[in-house]
């Protein structure tokens, strides 16, 4: 299937837009992606036609939530090929999938010196949760190591796996340097060796086809709000043997059987996991989303994105004294830079002025800036509505950086 770009660009009224008298161009997409029509208008037709809470009462409106909510967990399921829709479980996002694994199972299966494994690349919602249990249990946090370009060192990754070993947990694409991880490699090492893993996928989704069923992979967790759908909703898919023998991690409404004052049981996987009232709407506008981009089709998505990617990398590259960090062997979606003397936040304030979004900072992934020596980066990270046009303005804009620093 061809993608036609511009054809999808139209389906983001955000997009069309001047900031500061300019054309927005819009290249955070790793932060948050935009939303098009498509979703806009699931989530105002289920807030016009639908909206009740969900599991709990016997009318028509009721009815309709529920199912547009259960619906909503088919799609998800069948996108990432999850072997059934109870094993996709509706969270805030990666963040709290996260959270949900550490406390839940984490406290389950790691012990005293027990060690859990981390890469060297990871978003801090991928390192803090483990960091909280580790304190809590006496364990270890252990990291794989990055060589220059951004890749883990294989070799390294597999010395860590120890007997003591409880998990591992590995961003899938990095949303600080774009690398595209063996995440295969990893879980067959790991395998070998009976130890679960966990793939944070909250950059992988919106970029590439992800099929959990053949990756092997136990835990798998992404935000909506990346995957163009609503902020506030997200998955944590997990093997249902693993759900159905972790315990609960928050407790309330929804999650329970039967409540008395001496004992409480449990509802069953996945509602176990949903205390509370879920975000319906969220859950709606992400099937919506999923559908979208299955619509447009992953693998040309990502075909295009990888044309854009070279295409950047060489543009960046051509302007002198720009550096890459990050120029791992298969990448996605990001391309992250300093510029020679120039701040990070003076580059994106002056290109904000051009009407260009990017991001400066570390990227919630302080660790990654520690190791190549950098105090934050520039990130312009791509989205299925970016053009060669988008990174053509954002060279023009770091020429008008760079004069007002000559
Ligand atoms: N992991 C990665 C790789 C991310 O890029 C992000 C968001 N920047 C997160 C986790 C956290 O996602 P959220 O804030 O949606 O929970």
């Amino acid at each position: 299937m061809s993608f036609d770009a511009a054809k999808a660009r139209a389906d983001f009224p955000i997009l069309h837009q001047e900031v500061h008298g300019k054309p927005l161009v819009y290249l955070d997409s790793a932060a948050t992606a935009q939303k098009p029509r498509q979703v806009i208008d699931a989530v105002s037709r289920y807030y016009e036609c639908d909206n009740a809470n969900v599991h709990r009462a016997v009318y028509q409106l009721a009815e309709r939530a529920t199912r547009a909510y259960e619906d909503a967990r088919a799609i998800v399921a069948r996108h990432i090929g999850a072997a059934d829709p109870r094993e996709v479980v509706f969270v805030r996002g990666t963040t709290e999938a996260i959270n949900l694994v550490a406390q839940s199972f984490g406290r389950v299966h790691v012990g005293e010196d027990d060690e859990i494994l981390i890469t060297g690349m990871e978003h801090h919602s991928n390192i803090v949760p483990w960091q909280l249990l580790c304190q809590e249990k006496g364990a270890r946090l252990r990291v794989a190591p990055l060589d220059e370009r951004g890749d883990v060192i294989l070799e390294e990754y597999e010395k860590l796996l120890s007997p003591r070993t409880r998990l591992v947990a590995a961003v899938h694409v990095s949303n600080a340097l774009g690398t595209v991880n063996p995440v295969e490699t990893f879980i067959a090492l790991a395998r070998e060796r009976n130890i679960p893993v966990l793939l944070d996928g909250a950059q992988a989704l919106p970029h590439m086809p992800v099929d959990v069923g053949s990756l092997g992979c136990d835990f798998y967790a992404f935000s909506g709000h990346k995957v163009f759908a609503p902020m506030g909703i997200g998955v944590l898919w997990a093997r249902a043997a693993h759900l159905e023998a972790m315990p609960p991690w928050q407790g309330g409404g929804e999650m329970i059987a039967s409540v008395t004052f001496e004992k409480t049981t449990f509802n069953e996987v996945p509602y176990k996991f949903e205390a509370g009232t879920p975000d319906v709407a969220g859950a709606v506008g992400l099937g919506a989303a999923l559908q979208y981009v299955e619509g447009l089709g992953l693998d040309a998505i990502a075909a295009h994105e990888a044309e854009l990617l070279a295409y950047g990398s060489d543009l960046l590259t051509g302007l002198g004294g720009v550096e890459l960090i990050g120029t791992a062997r298969r990448k996605a979606g990001v391309l992250s830079f300093v510029l020679d003397g120039i701040h990070p936040h003076d580059v994106g304030t002056i290109l904000d002025r051009e009407g260009i979004a990017v991001r400066t900072g570390h990227h919630c992934a302080q660790p990654v800036m520690d190791r190549y020596g950098v105090p934050a980066t520039v990130r312009a990270s791509l989205g299925l509505y970016n053009t060669r046009e988008d990174l053509d303005a954002l060279a023009r804009g770091l020429g008008v950086v760079r004069e007002m620093f000559a």
